[in-house]
Formats: structure tokens, C-alpha cells, sequence
């Protein structure tokens, strides 16, 4: 079990307190230091003879461990690898990601964590996380309290069937939970011992994992309707009951269901949904950094969102909020978004259109004028009508945005902001460079995967990730330091404002919107004290006195302390 450290009053020495010894001090995955323990700690924990000679300090493991992970061929077997070093000394592993996070997050989370996700039941190797079945209905409290308990923790919980772009992936989703929670603890220094990764493991309709052999999860469809309403009602009271300081993050759920389980418990307890919330927050500090450069407002923009799933439903509130925050009145500031789906303009009027997307229906009048070459309204006619300055791509639809749209925004556009967001790289609406080779230089590109800078006409542009992993780790350290009782779009207002701030001038000058992935620590803590603030300020947490040194001190580094025995 994990104690927090104490600090020694004569001597001032930070140390754990620690009862565990010998193989389950080294088996205690929080605890374990491997070759670092110092000879007075292997004598007075009865390791004496269990580990080589030699005391290495963590410096030396950590070029071990990177010796070891360039002998692994694929990003697979380095991401097998990396949780296998979770699964024995957290500290180490944490302090691997740390130190390195530009290469580790590819390996622990996107891309890579989609393969681990598909193949979970054949790399299974040691259980993490909690899992949750239709068998434990009536009894999910009991469920929770089979791990260590934990104070202010964050819970993600999965329902495992919308996994990133891979679908239904049953309980092979955990590898989600698992790789988020590991961001929150490298990237805010949340500490593992308050991750609790979750699967809803409420079957799955994925005909391959039903008929492999050595699938591991729930081998019955999924749970639908009032079944599965229900079994989300349990689960929710039972994190109440269990946890009732929690951080709640849903993901990757469906897009039938995570917008219902949002709006049911966003006021039960502090909860958010990153693909939708997450998501929006990144691409509203994108173009806050953006427009602040040119300088103008996102109201200012005419901007066109291209996808109405997850991500394009939340983007088009929170740029809305963000435009209302400017001034604008509501209906004005919608009135200037654009949604499309797989069918066209989303478009008061347009035959058949499903009751959520009603609400981003564009007014008939802001189109009377329009020069439509054919029903329904496709992304073309939008850009040319519209005058679009900001494109966004959150389809999954690679090239997209043609040549002759991006010409055609760069006519009216001094310099067009262009997100092609679409997840894997193959999959982005358009690259960075032909984006910045059709305006002559003036687009400011930001994508949803790493791409690398374009150099054209002798200048350097630099592209920006719109990595979720600036907002939530931080959101995350904020709403828990404070105790916030819920999570508010304010709170994301803050977070994105927080990090367009944390982008320096140069950057943005050179085109890079988000800090570079090494710089996520930093970018956390600017997000955790931001929000921790608007929810203070808006009477959702208790007020709390130097609440910016507090949040500091309680970001987690991953270090060896001296151990005692009790
Ligand atoms: P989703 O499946 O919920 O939504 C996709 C939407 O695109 C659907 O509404 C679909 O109707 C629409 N679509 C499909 N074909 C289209 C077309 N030809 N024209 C217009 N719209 C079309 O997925 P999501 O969670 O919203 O994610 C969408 C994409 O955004 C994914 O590729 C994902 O990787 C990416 N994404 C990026 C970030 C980021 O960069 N931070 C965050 C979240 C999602």
C-alpha cells in the first residue's frame, strides 16, 4: 500500500513510511525501486541477496530501460514493453515519460495504444484497472472497493465501443483508460495511486472478438436500451458511494451515448467527456493564439466545421461560448459556424435531419443569398459562399479540403486558419504543406497528428498538434485541487485561454498554435490553476487561499524517496 510521504521534523528529509518487505516490496509496483534501493534500505527491507550488487541511481535505470526499448522492433512491442514497466516500477515508468515525453506518448497512447486496443486478448498479460460486467449488477460498489482506495481520484471509464477511430474493441477498450490516465499522471503529475483506469465491459457486438478464442472480456452482445441506461445509473451511484471525491472522464463511448451520459451526470458529480469537451478546448485555444496574431477575434471569423460527430458537436458550442465571451449574443455568434456531416450543411429545413444535430442547424436566412450549384449544400459551396476563414476537419475523411477550396478561402482570407484534425495521419483533410503551398504561405496549420514543419519560400512553418493531452491532465489537476463540484464550460473557456497564453509569441509567429508536446508539464500546470480559479469564481468550489502554490505542490514528480520502515 501506498502512504503519502512524511516530512522528518528534525532532520527535514521527505520519506515514506513503507510495511511492506522483501518480494512484495519489490512486487509493490509504487513502491518497487528495483536496483535503486540504497544497501541501508536492503538490509532494513530483507532484500539483501534479491537483487544484483550494484545500487543504481535512476538515472542509470532510465538509460537501461532506453537501451532496452531500442531493441524492441515495432512501436507495438514499446508499448507492451513501457506497460510492463508500469506493471513494476511506476515511479521509473513515470519518470521515463517525464523526461521523454515527446516519444513515449506516441508509444503509450495515439497512435499505438489503437493496436494494443485491437490485439488486448492476445497481449493480456497482467491485470489493471477495474473491470465492470453485467454480472456485477447490484453490486458495483463492492466492485470498486476491490482496489486500494484512493483520495480525489480520477476515474476514466470506457464503455469500450467507439475506440478512438477503431470501433467496438469490447474489453480490449481498457488499453484507453489505462494510456489517458498515464498522460494524467506524467503530463499534470497526478499521482498513479489516484488513476483509476475503468471498462464498462457491457459485451460487445464486434463479431471477431465474440468468436477469438482467447477474447478475454464479457462474451455476450451489448447491453442496449434501458439495460444499459441502467447499469450507467449503478456505476455512477457507486463512484458516488465508493469515491464521492472523484474526477469522472468518459471516453470513447458512442455517439448515441456519450452525449446522454454527459448531459444526465454532468451535474451529478464532477465529470467530463474529452472527445467532446476536450476536444473543443484545444481547437478554441488554437484560434485564440491564431486570431490574437492577426489580430482579430474568433468572432470575427467565418468559420466552418467539417464533421458533426463527437468532436464537431462540442467544437461548435465551445467556439460559440468563446465568441459569446467576446461579445457577441448567441444566436449571432452560431450564426457564423458552419457544421456539415456526411450529408452537407447542417441547415434548418433539411429533410430528416436526427434530433441532436437540430440544434446546429444554420438559420435559412443566413443562406438565402447563396449561389448553389446542387442540393444538398456540400463543403464547396460552403466555402465559397460563406467567405470561410477558418476551416476545420473533424471527419476522419482524408483530403477533403481540395485544392481549389483552400485557393478559393486564401481570396478572402489574409491568412486562413486551417485544422485538418483527423486522426491517423493518413486520415488529416489535408497536409501542412499544401495547405501552406495553396496560400502562398499564409495558412496557419495546426493538425490533429505530429506532422513536421514545411519550409516554403525560405521560410519555416511550424506545425502545432492539437494534442487533447494540453487540456485534460490539467483540467484534471484543477477541478481536484480545488474540489470543484462540477465541470462547467467556463472551466474549458479558462483552460483554452490558459493555454493560448502558454504559447509563446515566437511560436505563434512561426505558425506552431500549441506548445510542443515536451512542454505539456508546464502547459498542465497554467491550465490546472486556471481553471481551479473559474471554479472558485463561479461558486463551484470552496474558495482556497494561495491556490497557485497549492496546485504546485501537489503536482507529482517522479523521484525516489528514502524509505523507512514501520
Ligand atoms: P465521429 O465519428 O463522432 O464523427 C465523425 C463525423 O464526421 C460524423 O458526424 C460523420 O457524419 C462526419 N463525416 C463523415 N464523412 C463526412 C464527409 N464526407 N463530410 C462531412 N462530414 C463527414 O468522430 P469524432 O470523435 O468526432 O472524431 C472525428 C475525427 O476527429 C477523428 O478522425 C478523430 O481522430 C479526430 N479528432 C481529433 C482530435 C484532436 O486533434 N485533438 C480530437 C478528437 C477527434
Amino acid at each position: 500500500m501506498y502512504a503519502k510521504p512524511i516530512v522528518d521534523p528534525e532532520t527535514g528529509e521527505r520519506y515514506l513510511p513503507v510495511a511492506a518487505r522483501g518480494a512484495e516490496l519489490l512486487k509493490t509496483t509504487l513502491l518497487n525501486k528495483g536496483t535503486a534501493f540504497t544497501r541501508k534500505e536492503r538490509e532494513a527491507f530483507g532484500l539483501v541477496g534479491m537483487l544484483p550488487d550494484t545500487v543504481s541511481p535512476i538515472e542509470e535505470q532510465l538509460t537501461r530501460v532506453k537501451n532496452q526499448i531500442q531493441f524492441k522492433a515495432t512501436a507495438m512491442d514499446r508499448n507492451i514493453y513501457l506497460n510492463g514497466l508500469m506493471d513494476r516500477n511506476e515511479i521509473l515508468f513515470y519518470r521515463l515519460l517525464v523526461e521523454n515525453l515527446a516519444e513515449m506518448v506516441p508509444l503509450i497512447y495515439t497512435p499505438t495504444v489503437a493496436t494494443a486496443c485491437r490485439h488486448w486478448s492476445k497481449i493480456y498479460r497482467r491485470s489493471r484497472g477495474i473491470y465492470i460486467t453485467p454480472r456485477d449488477r447490484g453490486k458495483m460498489a463492492e466492485v470498486l472497493r476491490c482496489r486500494p482506495q484512493a483520495s480525489r481520484p480520477v476515474i476514466v471509464v470506457t464503455d469500450n465501443e467507439r475506440i478512438l477511430g477503431i470501433g467496438d474493441q469490447g474489453a480490449g477498450g481498457m488499453g484507453i483508460p489505462i494510456g489517458k490516465l498515464a498522460l494524467y499522471g506524467a503530463g499534470a503529475g497526478i499521482h498513479p495511486s489516484r488513476l483509476i483506469p475503468i471498462s464498462l465491459d457491457v459485451g460487445t457486438n464486434n463479431p471477431e472478438l465474440l468468436a477469438d478464442p482467447v477474447y478475454v472480456g464479457y462474451r455476450k452482445p451489448r447491453l442496449v436500451g434501458d439495460e444499459y441506461r441502467e447499469f450507467i445509473a449503478e456505476f455512477v451511484s457507486a463512484v458516488q458511494e465508493v469515491y464521492p471525491d472523484a474526477l469522472l472522464q468518459w471516453e470513447d463511448f458512442s455517439n448515441r451515448t456519450s452525449f446522454e451520459n454527459l448531459s444526465t451526470y454532468r451535474d451529478t458529480l464532477p465529470s467530463f467527456n474529452d472527445d467532446i469537451q476536450g476536444t473543443a478546448a484545444m481547437v478554441v485555444a488554437g484560434l485564440m493564439a491564431a486570431t490574437r496574431h492577426i489580430g482579430s477575434k474568433i468572432s470575427d471569423q467565418r468559420i466552418v466545421i467539417v464533421g458533426a460527430g463527437s468532436a464537431g458537436i462540442g467544437i461548435r458550442d465551445q467556439v460559440a461560448t468563446a465568441m459569446v465571451d467576446e461579445g457577441s449574443a448567441r444566436r449571432e455568434a452560431e450564426a457564423r459556424i458552419m457544421t456539415l456531416d456526411s450529408r452537407g450543411l447542417i441547415v434548418e429545413g433539411r429533410p430528416n435531419l436526427p434530433p441532436g444535430k437540430q440544434k446546429l442547424a444554420l438559420p435559412l436566412e443566413a443562406v438565402r443569398d447563396w449561389q448553389i450549384e446542387d442540393h444538398p449544400i456540400d463543403l464547396r459551396d460552403v466555402v465559397r459562399n460563406a467567405r470561410a476563414s477558418v476551416l476545420i476537419g473533424v471527419s476522419g475523411v482524408p483530403g477533403m479540403f481540395t485544392e481549389e477550396m483552400v485557393r478559393r478561402m486564401a481570396l478572402h482570407a489574409e491568412f486562413p486558419i486551417i485544422m485538418p484534425l483527423s486522426n491517423p495521419t493518413s486520415h488529416a483533410e489535408v497536409t501542412p504543406s499544401s495547405a501552406i503551398e495553396w496560400t502562398h504561405g499564409r495558412a496557419i496549420v495546426a493538425t490533429g497528428s505530429p506532422f513536421p514543419d514545411v519550409e516554403y519560400d525560405g521560410r519555416t512553418h511550424r506545425i502545432g498538434q492539437a494534442n487533447n493531452v494540453f487540456v485534460f491532465p490539467g483540467m484534471g489537476l484543477g477541478v481536484l485541487a480545488v474540489g470543484a463540484r462540477q465541470v462547467t464550460d467556463r472551466m474549458f473557456l479558462a483552460a483554452a485561454k490558459a493555454l493560448a497564453d502558454a504559447v509563446g509569441p515566437d511560436l505563434v509567429a512561426a505558425g506552431q498554435l500549441y506548445p510542443s508536446i515536451a512542454d505539456v508539464r508546464p502547459a498542465s500546470l497554467a491550465v490546472a490553476k486556471a481553471v481551479a480559479k473559474q471554479a472558485m469564481a463561479d461558486g463551484i468550489a470552496d474558495p482556497m487561499p494561495d491556490v497557485d502554490e497549492r496546485i504546485e505542490e501537489e503536482m507529482w514528480f517522479p523521484e525516489y524517496l528514502p524509505y523507512r520502515p514501520v
